[in-house]
């Protein structure tokens, strides 16, 4: 059934000409005539299929990848780190015709789509210049009768699954710690966003990545194919981003030949505004933190909490700003806000709006779908939300900001960390002891101070509680593809 209550209010539609790009950019790869059909969701429209592959295939994917992996781990990491610069720069060259792939296939804004290129390649530089450093120590040991040299040695094939809503930075932040520690690859990108994978590891070949060293397996029998590929030998690390339910099935299958395993999982936001936060800055980091990707960020701002004092000015002066944003599709000229993945996420966010309705929640902005085709949502704006509301504890996934009034420190820590979550977290305020001290107590992974982006490759993403295991980015994003070693050297 479609919940979703229809406004008739114009959407912004594409640009024929970057449509008609983008069409070039997927008829140059060459997709099989049936398969997997990937849809444009701004307009439901189907523009590409990708291969089906059956466990099997996946299987033979994984001796493919593997036969190459002894050659890649003895390259020097010069040559590694070397073949990483050029897949950036190739990367880079194809910025534009990948950021409207990823508008196309995914939905966000252009002007997002070529921020996801930027943070996207940033991966690969930085695992370009990591790769020149994969670590190791040297010590004595405390009795003098020993030398221990530690190294660091690649952990072996590594599974990468993806989800659909950053198809390149998802992709790049594990293919490129992989390959610069030395490990073959085997990516199952999305389902609903296969073409961008496809399209970058067709550059990383072109940069002189072994062809078969990296092998992209699209299915839309996913439980099959992790079953499959967990129970090969052959495999020894599995990194996956999705949600937490998905996680917890790969780890149990992860557990039967003891795999290596990162996690970056879901998670449920709190965002925390304090009376004495710059007014301005808190407003821009809350439409940041909230409507970026469209909402559909792990680390998005799912609780918006807001002290009394600027309560109200709060959340009207936010209220204001949703109803602003141009909606439409994200290859129009000047769109903020793209449509959600698919219909079901649209009904969804209908629902969640109804529920906080239903238990006392003040509709400030939106809360409605359109009448014209393609998956969208209106920047929704929710205020006196009830804590037991869906949107208080599930993770939104959508442009609804949700607005809770809170007294003190202390009762807002308490609220922030009820949650099994724990990915990010941000807090807004001039107050830099305050800023800290809430940091510090927040049981997140991640904490944005006075703003509402903090990825970046150089930093270590990942969350704590059941958002996840491992990081990514920074060096620690490599140590998750290495194994520790130590040699024990008599000195008798
Ligand atoms: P999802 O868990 O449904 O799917 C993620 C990936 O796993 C997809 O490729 C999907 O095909 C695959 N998959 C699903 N079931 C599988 C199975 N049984 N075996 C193997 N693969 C399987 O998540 P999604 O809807 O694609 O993405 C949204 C979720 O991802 C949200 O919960 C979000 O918070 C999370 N996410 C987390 C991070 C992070 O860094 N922590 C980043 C982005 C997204």
């Amino acid at each position: 059934m479609n919940t979703t209550a229809q406004h008739d209010t114009k959407l912004l539609t594409a640009n024929p000409q970057y449509v008609a790009e983008s069409d070039a950019t997927i008829a140059a790869l060459h997709g099989p005539a049936t398969g997997i059909a990937v849809y444009d969701p701004s307009t439901g429209e189907k523009i590409a299929c990708v291969p089906d592959s059956t466990p099997e295939e996946a299987i033979a994917a994984v001796g493919r990848a593997h036969a190459f992996g002894a050659s890649w781990a003895e390259q020097s990491p010069r040559h590694r780190a070397s073949i990483l610069h050029h897949w950036y720069e190739l990367l880079i060259e194809h910025g534009e015709q990948l950021a409207k792939l990823i508008s196309r296939e995914m939905g966000k804004p252009l002007a997002e789509a070529r921020g996801e290129v930027k943070y996207g390649t940033d991966f690969v530089r930085w695992y370009a210049e990591e790769a020149v450093r994969p670590g190791g120590h040297f010590q004595t040991a405390p009795d003098g009768g020993a030398d221990i040299l530690t190294r660091r040695a690649p952990v072996g094939l590594a599974v990468l699954i993806t989800p659909w809503n950053f198809p390149l930075a998802m992709a790049t932040r594990k293919i490129a710690p992989a390959l610069a520690a030395g490990c073959p690859v085997v990516i199952k990108p999305a389902t609903a966003t296969p073409l961008t994978t496809y399209y970058a590891v067709q550059l990383a070949v072109e940069a002189g990545v072994p062809q078969d060293l990296i092998q992209v397996v699209s299915t839309s029998d996913s439980a099959a194919f992790s079953r499959a590929v967990l129970a090969d030998p052959r495999v020894r690390k599995i990194s996956f981003t999705g949600s937490t339910p998905v996680g917890r099935t790969l780890l149990e299958r992860a557990s039967k030949n003891v795999l290596r395993s990162s996690m970056e999982l879901g998670g449920n936001a709190p965002l925390l505004v304090f009376d004495d936060a710059d007014f301005e800055r808190a407003i821009e980091g809350t439409i940041a933190a909230k409507l970026r990707n469209g909402g559909q960020s792990c680390i998005g701002a799912n609780r918006i909490y807001v002290q009394s004092g600027i309560a109200d000015e709060f959340a009207s002066e936010l209220a204001r700003r949703f109803a602003e944003i141009e909606v439409g599709a994200g290859l129009s000229d000047s769109a903020k806000l793209g449509p959600l993945i698919d219909q079901r996420a649209a009904g969804q966010m209908q629902e969640l709006v109804q529920d906080a309705l239903g238990s006392g929640a003040q509709l400030l902005a939106g809360g409605h779908g359109y009448s014209e085709a393609g998956h969208f949502f209106a920047p929704t704006v929710l205020d006196h939300v009830d804590p037991l509301a869906r949107v208080s504890s599930e993770e939104i996934f959508g442009p609804i900001a949700a607005i809770r009034r809170f007294d003190n420190e202390h009762q807002v820590l308490d609220w922030a960390n009820d949650t099994e979550f724990g990915l990010a977290g941000y807090v807004f305020t001039q107050d830099m002891d305050r800023a800290l001290n809430v940091a510090d107590r927040l049981q997140t992974g991640i904490v944005g101070i006075n703003q509402g982006v903090p990825s970046n490759a150089a930093a270590p993403f990942g969350g704590v509680k059941q958002s996840g295991l491992g990081r990514e980015g920074a060096s620690e994003g490599l140590e998750e593809y290495q194994s520790i070693r130590f040699y024990n050297i008599s000195r008798r």
